[in-house]
């Protein structure tokens, strides 16, 4: 096991007129999840449901006020910064903006090449220079001498997505988590991406945690699917499962509301009622409650614990 979270729980005290105050925003509400090696891992979600969250407590940029968090088998979840930035090189983040993520000031054989240099990775200018050419060729940025050279407001959205790419697989990490890493992309350069994660998975057995709310993306790239609401896992299990045998009702609904490639079609609205609802309580009941259409008294009070229901498939809830 790459990483494990066992009952993870983060919440962030609200800000009042400027001063934090004793309500907490729970984000996290008791996560347990494994990532294995050369496996990837989709965590779908609408925006608040606490997805980013869970991915940046995976890589301990958020600690948990409750439960652990491990790499390779070692608790990390109390590391100081110190201590945890020897293993950092191999638990790495690839960000949603491709525009943001970039320092506009540095080169891009300079973004790519810091963490080498940081981490002590190579012992000559010629083996990190054979390594940053080698790693922009590998994200289709050809020929990489030329693009070495350019400044990230010379490129595309696209090609500063394969820089931020390359930046993360140039450490040859273990683990990355993807956040939403082609939602701001156009249709093609999107699918191009999407290939070049399918790629590092098959040839460097990197696992990863892809993030995203589009589920037709997640099936497309994950082995399996965690659903997440209201910072809570609702279902889980391989991505067939998920597409063609959803359980749980959120889930259920988010498939339902995945458009058909036909355009004859009408576009289904989703059977589900008003918005994601921030969580100022750690949550007693279903956190799907409030617009479930199956709801029942006992989901308001009791919390559905994520069972097992055959071969892999996980849900939370009563009804299931
Ligand atoms: Fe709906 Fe109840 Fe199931 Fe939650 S436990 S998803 S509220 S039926």
């Amino acid at each position: 096991m790459i990483v494990k979270l066992e009952d993870v729980w983060v919440r962030y005290p609200l800000s009042r007129g400027g001063l934090l105050s004793t309500t907490y925003l729970h984000a996290v509400n008791g996560v347990t999840l494994e990532f294995e090696e050369g496996k990837i891992e989709g965590v779908i979600g609408e925006s608040g449901s606490g997805k980013s969250t869970l991915g940046r407590t995976a890589l301990r940029l958020i600690q948990p006020y409750r439960g652990k968090v491990y790499w390779d088998g070692v608790d990390v979840t109390k590391l100081p910064e110190r201590k945890l930035r020897k293993m950092r090189k191999d638990f790495q983040l690839i960000q949603q903006d491709p525009y943001g993520a970039l320092d506009p000031r540095l080169s891009v054989y300079d973004i790519v090449s810091e963490g080498l240099r940081v981490h002590k990775l190579v012992s000559s200018k010629d083996e990190e220079r054979e390594l940053v050419l080698k790693t922009l060729a590998s994200v289709k940025l050809t020929p990489p001498e030329a693009f070495a050279e350019k400044k990230p407001d010379e490129l595309s959205g696209g090609q500063r997505q394969r820089v931020a790419i390359a930046r993360a697989l140039v450490m040859r990490p273990k683990f990355i988590v993807a956040d939403e890493p082609v939602s701001m992309l156009d249709a093609s350069t999107r699918g191009q991406i999407l290939e070049i994660l399918k790629e590092t998975r098959e040839k460097y057995g990197t696992s990863m945690m892809f993030i995203t709310h589009d589920i037709a993306i997640a099936a497309y790239i994950s082995d399996s699917i965690s659903v997440i609401y209201g910072g809570t896992i609702v279902e889980r299990a391989d991505s067939d499962t998920i597409v063609r045998n959803p359980l749980h009702p959120y889930t259920a609904a988010l498939i339902q509301a995945v458009p058909d490639p036909n355009p004859d079609k009408p576009v289904k609205e989703p059977n589900i009622k008003g918005e994601v609802e921030p969580l100022l309580d750690e949550p007693k009941g279903c956190v799907f409650y409030k617009r479930c259409p199956l709801a029942k008294d006992i989901c308001r009070t009791e919390r559905p614990k994520l069972r097992e229901v055959g071969n892999g498939h996980y849900v939370a809830c009563h009804l299931v």
